[in-house]
């Protein structure tokens, strides 16, 4: 049997962090909708007393997006938390992540203080942060470099003080997996009580390692994965959500885990992210790299004919590829369009493809690319439309696709 992982996206927060990433409130919220309908457990939707405009993206997506808990950052500090609860209030399910760097080098060298001063703050702010949440996190920032006897005796106390999931984040993507494994293990069994936490893993990629590392840590107890679509976050970025997950879908027999993602949904969030930031992804980027399931050379392409097998170790439709790649944009035909649709899975003729089209050509007007996600948005939208009348299709304005609270539409799997 497998195990269940939790997923906690941190697209919103460590990924939007990095130079060239940040999003606009109503982006951050058509971003979050999406990793709703991806399936993911936690969205970490932003850091609530670094600007106002972060709180009240994370206000709107505590508010409109259902599904997820939706967590936000605090360093351990009164102010800090405050404002993470008065940001995550409206959210039915709430996580307040607080945070303190526990490294010697980060405890004399940024914040001039004492371990003892650090072991206090952290245990004060759990305290704090469960007044306005049952469900608190603990981060040890640079956990990876800190003093073992150290860790152990802070996360048993920050345990104890009520925090329910323990980060260990590899901060500055500087481990390797035999060391992460170790590490983990090292602290799960060290901790008197470690069976009252989940841990966590957050690696980033400095040394390109972020997946390792994260597989390393599940296998030596993690339960939760710290991830980002298309591995954007600070620097190199964090471990990709595309990545990890595959990796486990693909070698069920040596990772025997499972996550609620609905793979199908990883290319969408790929292309959403990429058109809402402008930041492509490398060609060769796994999965959801524009070559990840392309095949040139003749003795492949020769391969794939007799059995796709041969040079593919995943379907792209698995990973919602579509196997053609036909741009969408305003100077698209109706036959473009159609075709899109059949690729994403949805046959359309007469008049629901004429509502179909005339709502890409008015998005396209408007964004950059209009992608597979926009566009089994625009479907679900026109056949819910169709099912509650018989009279002629009228298509909503367009910009009430995204405007639409997730219970009755984006959130929920389309
Ligand atoms: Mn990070």
């Amino acid at each position: 049997m497998s195990t269940r992982l939790t997923i906690f996206d941190t697209t919103l927060r460590d990924g939007e962090q990095a130079p060239g990433f940040s999003m606009r409130t109503d982006e951050k919220l058509k971003m979050a909708r999406q990793l709703a309908a991806l399936g993911a457990d936690i969205i970490e939707a932003g850091f609530p007393i670094a600007s106002d405009a972060d709180a009240e993206s994370v206000r709107m997506i505590a508010t409109h997006v259902r599904g997820p808990v939706i967590a936000a950052l605090a360093r351990c500090h009164p102010a800090d938390i405050d404002r993470a609860g008065w940001a995550l209030a409206p959210a039915p399910r709430r996580r307040i992540h607080v945070f303190i760097a526990t490294s010697d080098l980060h405890l004399e060298r940024k914040l001039r203080m004492s371990r003892e001063a650090c072991l206090e703050a952290a245990v004060a702010a759990i305290h704090r942060a469960r007044r306005y949440a049952d469900d608190v996190q603990f981060s040890a920032e640079d956990a990876t470099r800190s003093d073992m006897d150290f860790l152990c005796r802070l996360v048993e106390e920050v345990i104890s003080a009520g925090c329910t999931t323990i980060n260990l984040p590899d901060t500055v993507g500087y481990s390797t997996p035999d060391e992460i494994a170790s590490f983990f293990t090292t602290i799960i069994q060290r901790v008197s009580n470690a069976r009252h936490a989940t841990f966590s893993a957050h690696c980033h990629d400095d040394l390109g390692l972020a997946v390792a590392n994260t597989i390393a840590a599940v296998r030596a107890g993690a339960r939760q994965v710290e991830c980002t679509i298309n591995g954007i976050g600070e620097r190199a970025g964090n471990a990709s959500l595309e990545e990890f997950v595959m990796a486990t879908r693909v070698r069920p027999d040596i990772l025997p885990y499972s996550t609620g993602i609905d793979t199908r949904q990883i290319f969408p969030a790929s292309q959403l992210l990429t058109a809402l930031t402008g930041e492509g992804v490398q060609a060769n980027k796994a999965i959801v790299g524009r070559n990840a399931f392309a095949h040139e050379a003749g003795i492949h392409q020769d391969g794939m004919l007799k059995d796709r097998r041969t040079y593919e170790i995943m379907r792209p439709e698995e990973v919602g590829v579509p196997q053609a790649t036909l741009v969408l944009g305003k100077h698209s035909g109706r036959h473009a369009v159609q075709r899109r649709c059949e690729l994403v899975g949805h046959t359309l003729e007469g008049r629901e493809l004429d509502a179909v089209y005339r709502a890409v050509i008015a998005l396209a007007d408007r964004e950059k690319v209009v992608t597979d996600a926009d566009l089994l948005v625009i479907v679900a939208r026109l056949r819910g439309a169709v099912a509650q009348a018989s009279a002629p299709v009228q298509m909503p304005v367009v910009a009430d696709f995204y405007n639409t609270p997730a219970e009755s539409g984006y959130g929920h799997g389309v």
